[in-house]
């Protein structure tokens, strides 16, 4: 499959490793949209986009969600973060391999959309 994320994974493109067990993988994001951008994704291409989330794939979300403090910890957000899952069309999703946005080190803005 040609999927950008999966070629970060796999280390055939290169990317800015925060954090990796063995179901997922943080990143920083080389479009910064915030002091801290962080792209946190499942090492398996479970899904495309959140509406591709089921009870047998979520195991990795939930490590997701499971590690988001850790990720947010080694990444210096003290005062706080912001998480996004951009999901289709409307929501101005570009990369088909399900992420969430961890942003923060900012007072972030309070319009979300
Ligand atoms: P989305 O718009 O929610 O699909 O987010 C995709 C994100 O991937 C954007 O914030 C891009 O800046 C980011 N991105 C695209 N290519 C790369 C790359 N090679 N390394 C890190 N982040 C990337
Ligand atoms: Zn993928």
């Amino acid at each position: 499959m040609d999927c950008l994320f999966c070629k970060i994974v796999s280390g055939e493109i290169p990317s800015n490793k925060v954090y990796e067990d063995e179901m997922i993988y943080a990143f920083h994001d080389i479009n910064p949209m915030a002091p801290v951008h962080i792209l946190i994704i499942p090492k398996e291409h479970i899904a495309s986009s959140m509406n591709d989330v089921t009870g047998e794939n979520s195991a990795c979300i939930a490590r997701i969600f499971e590690k988001i403090p850790h990720i947010a910890a080694l990444a210096g957000l003290a005062g706080g973060y912001r998480v996004i899952c951009n999901c289709g069309p409307d929501a101005d999703q570009t990369v088909l391999h399900i992420h969430f946005h961890l942003l923060g080190g900012k007072k972030l803005s309070a319009t979300l959309g």
